[in-house]
């Protein structure tokens, strides 16, 4: 399965914004974004007044590199949220959030989304009691994403769950920590406001429509 393999806080850098690829780094001073380090490259610190499309295009890199999806798969998720009724942008992000390895990451299993990729690729958890190592699932409304008996007895597994504890849950996730359960339910579908990420979606729709 093709993903990125480069520099992560090169992504950041290039959008001049945190993207939090990387973690505890994301949240520390190592942080090369905030340290104020610029575009990287020969030519990075020049900053160029964008074109209405370079605006559109950026946006859309932004949010593929939140999510970690490589551009043919988010080609692929544009053209499925076209289809589904309702607001394409809306859809776009409910499709985008509702990745397996995104819920792994918001119920706290990661602590970014690139480990919560690789923990669902080592076949750590199960759907609906079924193990599924395929980050790009996409959960629907009522499914249970559990750790699997195995995974619990994992150090870093737990440490990472100990350190997210206090993390907020999204409102349409539900988790259940108790007697190292560990399972969480997608109690509904994620609406365009439960999605916290700043992204201006409409404008990767302007991108598309083009
Ligand atoms: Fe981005 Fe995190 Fe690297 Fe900072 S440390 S540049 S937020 S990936």
């Amino acid at each position: 399965m093709a993903r990125y393999t480069g520099a992560v806080c090169k992504l950041c850098r290039r959008e001049h914004q945190k993207l939090f690829l990387k973690g505890d780094k994301c949240y520390s001073e190592k942080c090369p974004i905030s340290q104020n380090r610029g575009v990287p490259g020969q030519h990075g610190a020049r900053r160029h007044k964008l074109t209405e499309y370079g605006i559109q295009l950026r946006e859309k890199q932004k949010a593929k590199r939140f999510y970690g999806v490589l551009e043919k798969q988010f080609e692929h998720y544009y053209e499925m949220a076209s289809k589904k009724a309702g607001v394409t942008g809306d859809n776009l992000m409910q499709i985008l959030e509702t990745r397996l390895d995104n819920v792994v990451y918001r119920l706290g299993f990661a602590v970014s989304r690139a480990e919560a990729r690789q923990l669902v690729r080592h076949g750590h958890f199960t759907v609906n009691g079924a193990k599924v190592d395929i980050p790009s699932y996409l959960v629907k409304e009522g499914d249970v994403i559990t750790l699997k008996d195995r995974s619990r007895d994992s150090a870093k597994i737990k440490a990472v769950l100990e350190a997210t504890e206090s993390k907020p849950l999204p409102k349409w996730l539900d988790f259940d920590r108790a007697n190292n359960n560990y399972v969480g339910k997608v109690t509904a579908l994620p609406t365009i406001e439960d999605i916290d990420l700043p992204v201006e979606v409409h404008l990767i729709v302007e991108f598309y429509s083009k």
